[in-house]
């Protein structure tokens, strides 16, 4: 990747955190909080727990687990047990939660970029290769991953967990998620 790229990926970086750090703040919320929020919309049903949370954060568990202590104590999350293996707690936004996300998200994400195929397609690689080199999971859209099988129009499945996904399933972000080879 040249100097240019790399600079404008910085800046924008940068500039993601600082809006959202300022957003944060007008609700009385830190960074962190907002950054868990913003993951709990995006996720789909299987990445909606404190370990995948940890991962998407590059955070401790510990230091999450405090964080979804002070959201659950103040209402913008709730804990329930999964309804089929109960050793698994999901985590949800509940509607204080989610309102709460959406009016920082007004102010505190970067507007959408122009949709370019080709910009989009040299991010995603450059994505995979530094999260391939680091180890990390992708935690990709679920319509881009390799066990996303689309058997008829509007019909989704998924080869890896065995289940069926809707369409809106599909614009969902997964703990599971691997880019094609
Ligand atoms: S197809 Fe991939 S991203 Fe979608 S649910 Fe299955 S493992 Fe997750």
């Amino acid at each position: 990747m040249n100097t240019e790229t790399k600079l404008w990926i910085e800046r924008l970086s940068s500039l993601q955190h600082s809006l959202m750090r300022k957003a944060a703040g007008t609700q009385g919320l830190q960074l962190v909080h907002f950054e868990i929020l913003h993951y709990l919309s995006l996720c789909n049903r299987y990445s909606n727990t404190a370990q995948a949370l940890s991962e998407y954060l590059g955070q401790t568990k510990g230091s999450i687990s405090q964080s979804l202590k002070f959201l659950e104590d103040q209402a913008y999350i709730i804990r329930q047990p999964d309804t089929r293996d109960r050793r698994y707690v999901r985590l949800f936004l509940t509607d204080k939660g989610q309102e709460t996300f959406t009016q920082m998200a007004a102010a505190g994400l970067v507007p959408a970029l122009p949709d370019d195929p080709a910009l989009n397609h040299a991010l995603k690689n450059a994505l995979g290769t530094w999260q391939r080199e680091n180890g990390i999971k992708s935690f990709g859209q679920c319509r881009s991953c390799k066990y996303n099988q689309n058997p008829g129009e509007g019909v989704f499945y998924c080869a890896l967990l065995k289940e069926s996904l809707s369409a809106q399933d599909t614009e969902k972000i997964c703990r599971e998620h691997v880019f094609p080879a």
